[in-house]
């Protein structure tokens, strides 16, 4: 069982702002994450896209802001636990929380924080027959490291950014690349759609299309071919070792609209003057938090981010709450402070 201050359920940007103004109180957090990177939506929906309305920041893409909110929340040392959700909240008789995680994980805190954003985020999966004995093994939903697909007969199915760019990424590395799409058009960038059809004149990327997926073959989570189908219903067997598919990505608020507060179309209503849900001792903040005229915007959660963890600090160590100071008096740590 670990413990901490503040357990922290969702990295996206709010979830990050709030590791940072819970550490700026002296409170320690761990944060959890479905996902194998931080920073929700701004990272798996619009990395490159320019956001122009944060403050401070004329323009900043999706992927800059998250970095820069890493390195802000950095100098706190928050643990991150991801690829795993939030599953479990328990009330402990000595009125602290304990949140158990889909891959085991006990955390013990004085309060919880849920920014969740709209649930965690999974791959979509296709449905196959029997896919789950291969996930993890030889179908894969994200790729961490490129080099456990050299030599390997890869297919990969999807026609968006993610199957594009593995497919460039894969060729001379993998021992063949073959992309299945149901469509002839991709909706990936034009520019890397051109280079991969570029590599598939020459021979180096098949394109197989418009098939989808229809079956799979091998044993013991081994791949050894799968069957793709047309409109048609005409087949063809691909031989591979590994499944790539990107499918995109949906929300699930799941296994949280069962921990007891009110949970109205998506989302969690909380005191507005704190981020407390009806839970005591449990804050949403971000895009999950609802009450009167709540605006879905990234300022609005880094500002309930500063709240929740004030009323925090108020609960957990009511002394302390008397003296909060400005970050221009108090420093950040490794950073310095005003003299
Ligand atoms: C295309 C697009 C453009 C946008 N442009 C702007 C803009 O210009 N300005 C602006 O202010 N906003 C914009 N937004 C909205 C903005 O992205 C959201 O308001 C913001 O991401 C909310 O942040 P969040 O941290 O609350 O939630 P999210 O970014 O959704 O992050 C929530 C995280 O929590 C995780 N999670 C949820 N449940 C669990 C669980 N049980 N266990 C583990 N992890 C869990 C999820 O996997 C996710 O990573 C845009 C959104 C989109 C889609």
């Amino acid at each position: 069982v670990l413990t901490t201050d503040v357990a922290i359920v969702g990295a996206g940007p709010v979830g990050l702002f709030a590791i940072f103004q819970c550490g700026m109180l002296g409170l320690r957090t761990h944060v959890i994450d479905s996902l194998d990177t931080i920073g929700g939506q701004c990272i798996a929906l619009y990395p490159d896209k320019p956001i122009y309305d944060i403050p401070a920041w004329p323009v900043i893409s999706g992927a800059d802001l998250v970095e820069q909110l890493r390195r802000q929340a950095e100098p706190f040392t928050p643990v991150y636990h991801l690829g795993q959700e939030g599953l479990s909240l328990e009330r402990l008789p000595d009125g602290r929380l304990r949140l158990g995680t889909t891959a085991g994980i006990l955390l013990e805190a004085g309060a919880v924080i849920v920014a969740a954003g709209a649930g965690a985020f999974q791959p979509n999966r296709p449905p196959l027959p029997d896919i789950e004995h291969y996930e993890g093994k030889s179908v894969f939903y994200a790729i961490s490291r490129r080099e456990d697909l050299a030599n390997k007969r890869v297919v990969i199915a999807g026609g968006g950014d993610s199957a594009v760019d593995w497919a460039l990424a894969l060729v001379g590395l993998a021992d063949s690349v073959t992309v299945v799409h149901r469509r002839a058009k991709f909706s990936a960038a034009p520019a890397s759609t051109q280079r991969m059809l570029h590599l598939v004149e020459r021979g180096e990327i098949e394109l197989v299309v418009p098939y989808q997926l229809h079956d799979l073959a091998g044993a013991d989570g081994r791949l050894e071919a799968l069957t793709v189908s047309d409109t048609e219903g005409r087949r063809r067997d691909l031989p591979a070792d590994a499944l790539l598919a990107f499918f995109g990505l949906s929300t699930d608020l799941g296994p949280l609209s069962r921990w007891g507060f009110c949970v109205d179309k998506q989302q969690v209503s909380v005191d507005p003057t704190t981020a407390e849900t009806s839970i005591a001792g449990v804050y949403a903040i971000g895009d999950v938090a609802s009450y009167a005229n709540k605006p879905k915007l990234i300022l609005t959660g880094f500002a309930e981010a500063a709240l929740a963890a004030r009323a925090i600090l108020s609960k957990l160590r009511p002394g302390d709450a008397l003296h909060i100071e400005h970050s221009t008096t108090k420093g950040v740590p490794g950073l310095g402070r005003a003299a």
